[in-house]
């Protein structure tokens, strides 16, 4: 049976559509979003309306950032967080819709356990928060502690860069493994990269197929036409410039 895991969509609709488009064209209907929604890209409530459709959706940390108090965000990140709380506090001419967003984000879980699998926004130890970047390989407090977690498989997001941890402490982007890894014995974490901001020096979105009889996961990337986002983030001044920038470079 195969699985969709996006994650990191940032509000970047054009994105958004792209991939959901890729994962429509492979036959594959259980996508599951692994959280951040919105923050950071000019349409939270487009994306939020896609996403409520997917089987499952965990709380990321720019949703919690958008829903309750930000905390530890930059100065654009905040900026674009209150924004985009602004945008879906507004009932505009559709209140009902305001609202299906807002109680959707509120009951989001922080995790999700289905077999060996789980799945989180940052770390198996801290869902929302933590970050595991492919040099945490050097910090072996760190890594044990997390796998420790982890009973077969976790998949994560919030770094914004794909790729496969491996228990002996390896990083694999998905370039290095030919865009697919076969799982062993051995716990693995995958990172499924980002939709709506990738962060690994390739601007095209990204996504994870999880085949749980052929035990693989294959890394996607979908070119989408990120022009348009990047002029609607230069439209709307609560928006840094450099958030759609940065789209361009893929950084
Ligand atoms: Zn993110």
């Amino acid at each position: 049976m195969k699985r969709a895991l996006i994650s990191d969509i940032h509000s970047n609709l054009e994105a958004l559509e792209a991939v959901l488009a890729d994962i429509r064209a492979q036959g594959i209907e259980d996508i599951y979003c692994l959280g951040d929604v919105v923050g950071y890209g000019p349409n939270p409530r487009e994306c939020i309306d896609q996403i409520m459709k997917c089987k499952v959706c965990l709380l990321g940390n720019h949703d919690q950032g958008a829903l309750f108090d930000p905390e530890g965000f930059n100065t654009g990140a905040e900026r674009a967080i209150f924004w985009t709380r602004d945008q879906l506090e507004s009932t505009g001419d559709d209140p009902s819709a305001a609202h299906r967003r807002w109680d959707f984000l509120g009951v989001l879980p922080r995790n999700y356990q289905e077999g060996p699998y789980l799945f989180v926004h940052g770390s198996p130890r801290n869902p929302l928060n933590e970050y595991v970047f492919p040099e945490d390989i050097y910090n072996r407090r760190k890594m044990e502690k997390i796998f420790a977690l982890i009973r077969g498989h976790s998949f994560q997001g919030h770094t914004h860069v794909p790729g496969v941890f491996t228990e002996d402490l390896r990083f694999f982007s998905p370039d290095e493994i030919g865009h697919q890894f076969k799982f062993g014995d051995a716990k693995t974490m995958v990172n499924v990269g980002s939709v709506g901001q990738p962060r690994d020096g390739d601007p095209r979105a990204c996504y994870v197929v999880l085949d749980t009889e052929a035990l693989t996961v294959t890394f996607h990337r979908v070119e989408y036409p990120l022009e348009q986002t990047v002029q609607k983030i230069y439209a709307v001044p609560e928006l840094d410039n450099f958030l759609g920038d940065r789209l361009r470079d893929g950084r």
